[in-house]
């Protein structure tokens, strides 16, 4: 620790906050972070990492028992759980030393300090009784699981993404039996995907008429919730939560319409809120909105002039995700600003931020929904075709899911791409580049693509717009 005095005080420690103190000493500049769990933050160590290193676990696992291929026979494929979750806190732990806790040791201007941190009085703030002062402050406090107001749940032991985690007590390290999970977000049908392959019975709860009701073209939830429920995950759509309770050997989920789940284990992954409360914001001055978001502007200051905020706890404002990319990303901007005067600031750019879900098939998406094109004025040119279209999706036995373009029906710009299917968090790339250069509709054409790969979707989706996709000879145009 350097005198409890730093040009950058950062409150939080992960991917955010790595960014920006590693940029803030590009700068000459000392930083400190303080963390009260483990150094790297959410990503890291109970979110990106271990759910992806554990979902193609369970995609080997369920890819032998159910060959795609005819004349490959079904194998029933035996693992070892709690060996899988001891290699995922390997990888984790060497991921986290190479990528975070390292290039603290390496770099002389940045710090770590563990505890809980909240701000004390102008330009310090005080973890577990010591005090830091800052020049400069950033808030990347990240968010936490929301736990719904559900009748019961203070009384029944519940997990949530956090049992991904690595040296903590909420990391699980059996497999449950059997799993409910309450929400239908990316995170419940990730996971929901991941145990059902494992062999847990899995019971998904979505409180809307279907799974990623908020923010996603409305073919994606529906492609792919009958995708998990042909593989035997137990999706229900409008299933709203009464209440729950303890039964011997694990919880009872009744529902509004009086039916009644069991499970060994309940899942609740009902979204997240930023982590905002009990650190002093209000007393600091900094402005927090009705989702308890920390309210910025577009160079991510707060209302409080020498504090910034990035991440997670700035939530969708400015039309920012809750993903590692764009925390880092923000992160290195909002350092950046802290030291920069005026014109010297940069504001951020939120308009192309490609999305996946790590679902099998994964989902890919980058700019605007069809409502978000029309909400905008746009007159939209929008199609939907069957990945059945694509090649390589037939050639692989692999044609589940779809792809979704949008335009500008009078300027054939492409607004967005949605897409279910075989790698399209790598394919949504490809649109993501396109979109951020402006690509229309017959730059998506003209450009070659190789074949057969699904990245090719995107050509015959573009193609779409001027003849019958079905029609079309290998390739051709
Ligand atoms: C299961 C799951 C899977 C995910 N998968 C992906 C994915 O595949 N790709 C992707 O891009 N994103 C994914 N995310 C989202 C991603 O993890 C977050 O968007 C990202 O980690 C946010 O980074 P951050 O630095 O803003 O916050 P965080 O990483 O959450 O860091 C904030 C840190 O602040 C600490 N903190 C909070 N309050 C205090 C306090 N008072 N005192 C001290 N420390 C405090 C927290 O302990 C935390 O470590 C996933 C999330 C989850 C939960």
């Amino acid at each position: 620790m350097q005198n409890g005095r730093y040009d950058l005080v950062i409150l939080g420690s992960g991917s955010t906050a790595f960014a920006a103190a590693l940029r803030a000493a590009e700068m000459g500049k000392t930083a400190v972070m303080t963390e009260a769990r483990t150094v790297g933050g959410t990503c890291v160590n109970r979110g990106c990492l271990p759910s992806k290193n554990l979902i193609e676990a369970a995609k080997l696992v369920h890819e032998a028992r159910h060959p795609r291929y005819p004349g490959i026979e079904p194998y029933d494929v035996r693992f070892d759980f709690g060996e899988l979750v001891r290699q995922k806190d390997e990888v984790i732990s060497v991921f986290r030393d190479k990528k975070y806790k390292s290039l603290v040791d390496e770099e002389k201007n940045v710090d770590v300090v563990r505890g809980r941190v909240a701000f004390a009085d102008d330009h310090a703030v005080e973890i577990d009784g010591w005090r830091i002062e800052g020049e400069r402050f950033l808030v990347a406090l990240g968010s936490t699981p929301v736990a719904p107001e559900i009748e019961g749940l203070n009384e029944v032991p519940y997990m949530t993404s956090d049992l991904l985690t690595s040296e903590e007590d909420m990391e699980l390290r059996e497999l449950p039996e059997s799993l409910v999970v309450v929400g239908g977000g990316y995170v419940a049908l990730e996971l929901g995907q991941m145990f059902s392959r494992f062999g847990s019975k899995v019971t998904i709860l979505e409180r809307s008429g279907q799974v990623l009701k908020h923010g996603y073209e409305p073919e994606v939830g529906l492609v792919l919730q009958r995708i998990l429920r042909e593989e035997g995950v137990d999706v229900r759509t409008n299933a709203r939560v009464r209440r729950v309770r303890s039964i011997e050997g694990g919880v009872a989920v009744e529902l509004e319409d009086g039916n009644e789940m069991r499970a060994e284990l309940l899942l609740v992954a009902a979204g997240r809120r930023p982590n905002t409360e009990g650190v002093g914001l209000e007393e600091a001055g900094v402005e927090t909105n009705g989702h308890g978001e920390v309210v910025v502007d577009e160079y991510l200051r707060t209302s409080v002039p020498y504090i910034f905020a990035a991440g997670d706890v700035i939530g969708n404002q400015l039309g920012s995700q809750m993903a590692t990319p764009v925390g880092a990303h923000d992160g290195t901007i909002a350092a950046r600003n802290a030291f920069a005067d005026g014109e010297a600031m940069r504001w951020v750019d939120h308009s192309v931020i490609p999305r996946a879900i790590f679902t099998d098939p994964q989902v890919g998406i980058v700019g605007l929904t069809e409502e978000q094109g029309i909400a905008r004025g746009h007159r939209c040119w929008c199609r939907t075709l069957p990945m059945e279209l694509v090649p390589r999706a037939g050639a692989i036995h692999d044609t589940r899911g779809i792809i979704k373009m949008v335009a500008d029906a009078d300027t054939d710009k492409v607004l967005g791409v949605s897409m279910v299917g075989v790698n399209a968090a790598e394919v949504i790339h490809e649109a993501a580049m396109g979109l951020r250069f402006g690509a229309k509709i017959d730059d998506f054409i003209d450009m070659l693509h190789v074949y057969p790969t699904i990245a090719e979707a995107l050509k015959i989706a573009a193609i779409s717009r001027r003849k019958d996709p079905a029609k079309l000879s290998c390739c051709a145009e």
